[in-house]
């Protein structure tokens, strides 16, 4: 079974909220209790300047590339800029893509220790997300092998930068569960948006996921992209949600379940996760990937 990461996603970022050494936290987690091998760990390459050009603009990648951002730009990015941040970026990019094709070509589970950086527009980043990562492995599906695509968005916060690049793509269905009320403050539409009050719980949240999932199967997708992130964990410090571990495990299931059942490619990716703990950030992610290797992942 297989999973894709890099070392090179712990980012020197300076005293951060954004803790990116939980990458590397999971990636050791999942050795030390057998759910992978290190046979098993694909490192991915960094994603061609040209991919990211399939959704970002030129302007905003001659930007990132040569480190000419203004002030506005970085503080809306929320990272500090350097050549390591921009290439420990890309390579997650690539890694998205890399877990996709993979995905796609064995018609299996492929998840990704990595990505999820659905705030990230075409011709800006912001909320710690340079690129994004999904949407530009749905456009090199795209090119390559596939029309439609489905993202299922389970971060606390909107799935903004996605919604809003794929708005006038009929073919990728775009799916976000999050707390209305936290950032941003502009939700673009997606295909199917789900803002929960502040303070839901397990069983309202997995009635939600649960009524929801066939709507977005009923899009015909031929690939998933699941974001799995963190951050609807109860002890949050960025998100409003009440879940349970448990809650947020029964929430993996029902992806990974509906995903088994239609028979379709699904490329796990982890996104948010601000635990005051990491090691509770670094316990769910590594669940979520544990639930879909109990399946068999290839
Ligand atoms: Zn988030």
């Amino acid at each position: 079974m297989h999973v894709v990461y890099s070392p090179r996603y712990r980012i020197d970022i300076g005293p951060h909220v954004f803790p990116t050494r939980k990458y590397q936290l999971v990636h050791a987690r999942l050795l030390e209790t057998s759910v992978i091998q290190p046979r098993d760990v694909i490192e991915p390459d960094p994603a061609p300047w040209k991919d990211l050009a399939l959704v970002h603009t030129r302007g905003y990648l001659a930007k990132m590339h040569d480190g000419t951002m203004s002030d506005e730009d970085i503080a809306q990015l929320e990272l500090p800029w350097s050549p390591e941040m921009v290439e420990g970026f890309r390579t997650m990019v690539g890694g998205t893509i890399e877990a996709a094709r993979r995905a796609l070509a064995g018609r299996t589970i492929v998840a990704h220790i990595g990505g999820g950086l659905h705030h990230a527009f075409a011709n800006h980043g912001e909320g710690f997300c340079p690129f994004n990562d999904v949407a530009v492995a749905v456009r090199v599906l795209q090119r390559e092998r596939i029309e439609r695509a489905a993202v299922i968005d389970l971060d606390v916060h909107h799935g903004n930068g996605t919604a809003f690049i794929f708005e006038s793509d009929s073919r990728v269905f775009t799916f976000s569960m999050h707390q209305q009320h936290n950032y941003p403050m502009w939700k673009p539409r997606g295909s199917l948006d789900i803002g929960l009050a502040d303070g839901t719980g397990d069983a309202e949240y997995l009635q939600a996921l649960e009524r929801a999932l066939p709507t977005v199967m009923d899009s015909k997708p031929e690939c998933l992209f699941y974001l799995a992130g963190a951050d609807p964990y109860e002890d949050d410090q960025l998100g409003g949600l009440r879940l349970t571990r448990d809650g947020l495990r029964a929430r993996d299931r029902l992806v990974i379940e509906q995903a088994r059942a239609s028979g379709l490619p699904l490329a796990i990716v982890l996104a948010g996760g601000y635990a005051r703990n990491v090691d509770e950030t670094v316990a769910i992610h590594a669940a979520t990937i544990a639930e879909a290797a109990r399946g068999g992942l290839e």
